[in-house]
């Protein structure tokens, strides 16, 4: 069978022998991954919507993101380490249009802070 992302052939799962369209290497299992949820979400437009209107639902979420926050601190850590060059550009780039915006407006504030 012909992976439907990297176009190598492998060998199907003989569980899945029919339905199987990506080969198991992790970067087509992440694309398969991310392309089954966006096909997900466009099914379920309101899915998250309507979870998010329920107050229960929202704190719990919240309590649960948190959790997760303070028990992964490490990897918070590694993350923000891998990506902080990124970071940094996108916020130069972030507070260039902001005062070029501010600016345009005539709000003086902005331009002498001078973040
Ligand atoms: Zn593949």
């Amino acid at each position: 069978m012909t992976c439907i992302y990297c176009q190598k052939q492998f060998e199907p799962s003989k569980y899945r022998k029919t339905k199987q369209k990506a080969c198991g290497d992790p970067a087509c299992q992440k694309r398969r991954q991310r392309d089954n949820l966006s096909a997900w979400q466009e099914r379920n437009p309101l899915y998250y919507r309507i979870k998010r209107m329920d107050p229960g639902w929202r704190a719990k979420a919240r309590a649960r993101a948190k959790r997760w926050r303070t028990r992964h601190k490490d990897r918070i850590q590694a993350y923000r380490q891998q990506t902080m060059e990124q970071y940094r550009i996108y916020m130069r780039e972030y507070m260039r249009r902001y005062r070029a915006a501010a600016k345009t407006k005539g709000d003086r504030k902005v331009q002498e802070s001078g973040v």
